[in-house]
């Protein structure tokens, strides 16, 4: 297909080349035109489901908290509450924290938690000479990080814009270029970072401007390479495909070797519940790091931190597919997000909910039917989809 559109093209080319060549100048009678991309359809069915998983993203209004606090003699650094971007930023978060840590004397630290955030926390650390502990109730795959999605969206799911404060946008714009930057190093099989385009599928370009009006739009900087194609340009049902290319973190393969060169590099896992500040005192390291995200609602009574559940569907995988859509379907009146999918070597990943103050792990039924309806609809009607 993707030849065939080539040789098409070229032979236009050929045409209006002989024309201008030969004749008097005029206009060409073929308008130039992008050949249209070629991508394999997901085969969105029922019968391809194989699993539904469900995670509560760890959301504050105000934003992530990072900052450090002194419990009795010990140092206590907090870095917890990334939303709906844990994935995105942990690598930020983790070296403004490890540096929060870095007037102490000591250089014997304990991480709680062993999710993206404290894994990465553990390794900053560790890359700055300390000797790190990490402690928590569970470790991949059984915990919010493997639950996620997960692309590189650090706005998603994490503040709201009357909440920001200058001080709070300064950090946030450090982390995400600190994280963006230390992924972009990750890109390869080993970590399962890698570059997609996605598609963001829509009839009206205007719906997708966004952002306006903020005092600083803390996007704007990672939306890079953006292109509008138009209809005969691409081979899903919407007038127009946002096409951009997306960073992918693949959360199975990624955790498991973060925790690997933690391990590398001389750290030790203890599973252990921790439930009150005053059980940290037992440990032996002075400096602890809270990377707990939504356990540190209870842990340090920080009633701000709210669930945020999302779930996701997941399909057989399809390795010919390699890239991600957002939308395509009109919005559900009352739905909790739009919905997208996410090509992952552990199968097609569908998503599109964000309940808020639900804190249950059961997956809700009626978003399940939502998420996998809409893409059905999306892919069904994709040119090249089975009939
Ligand atoms: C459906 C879905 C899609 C998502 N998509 C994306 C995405 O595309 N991009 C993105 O960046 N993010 C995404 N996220 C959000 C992301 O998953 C979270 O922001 C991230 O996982 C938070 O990481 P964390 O390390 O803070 O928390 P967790 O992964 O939950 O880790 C917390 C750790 O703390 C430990 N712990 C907690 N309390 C205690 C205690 N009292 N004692 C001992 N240990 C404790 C836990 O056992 C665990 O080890 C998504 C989330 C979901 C659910």
């Amino acid at each position: 297909m993707q030849r065939r559109t080539f040789l098409t093209a070229g032979s236009m080319a050929a045409v209006g080349f002989g024309v201008s060549a030969c004749g008097p100048k005029s206009a060409p009678n073929v308008t130039p035109r992008r050949p249209a991309v070629n991508l394999a359809p997901v085969k969105a069915s029922w019968d391809r489901v194989i699993r539904t998983t469900v995670g509560l993203r760890p959301h504050r209004d105000s934003g992530f908290v990072l900052k450090a606090d002194k419990l009795d003699d010990k140092l206590v650094v907090h870095n917890y509450g990334h939303g709906g971007a844990g994935m995105s930023l942990a690598w930020g978060t983790g070296l403004m924290a490890a540096e929060l840590a870095a007037d102490h004397p000591s250089r014997q630290a304990a991480v709680i938690g062993c999710g993206s955030v404290g894994l990465t926390c553990a390794r900053q650390l560790q890359r700055r000479g300390y000797e790190v502990t990490i402690y928590a109730l569970a470790i991949p795959p059984n915990v919010t990080s493997n639950m996620s999605l997960a692309g590189f969206t650090p706005t998603s799911g994490l503040v709201e814009n009357d909440r920001r404060t200058e001080q709070w946008d300064a950090q946030y714009l450090r982390a995400a270029d600190i994280a963006y930057r230390q992924l972009q190093l990750l890109a390869g099989p080993h970590f399962g970072v890698s570059w997609l385009d996605n598609y963001s599928l829509t009839n009206d370009l205007q719906t997708q401007q966004g952002g306006g009006g903020e005092r600083v739009n803390l996007q704007e900087r990672f939306n890079i390479g953006r292109e509008v194609l138009g209809p005969g340009e691409h081979p899903f049902p919407t007038k127009y495909a946002i096409r951009s290319p997306q960073i992918r973190i693949e959360p199975s393969i990624y955790l498991d070797n973060l925790m690997r060169d933690f391990v590398l590099f001389g750290g030790r896992i203890v599973l252990r519940k921790f439930d009150t500040p005053r059980d940290l005192m037992t440990l032996r390291e002075p400096i602890v790091m809270n990377c707990t995200g939504l356990g540190a609602r209870d842990l340090f009574g920080d009633q701000e931190l709210v669930p945020l559940k999302g779930q996701l569907t997941v399909l057989v995988p399809q390795p010919e597919v390699q890239y991600h859509t957002n939308g395509g379907v009109p919005p559900v009146p009352g739905a909790s997000l739009g919905i997208h999918m996410m090509a992952r070597s552990d199968g097609i990943a569908l998503g599109g909910t964000s309940q808020r103050g639900v804190w249950t792990l059961e997956p809700d039924e009626a978003e399940r039917m939502r998420v996998v309806e809409g893409h059905i609809q999306v892919f069904g009607a994709m040119k090249g989809a089975r009939a």
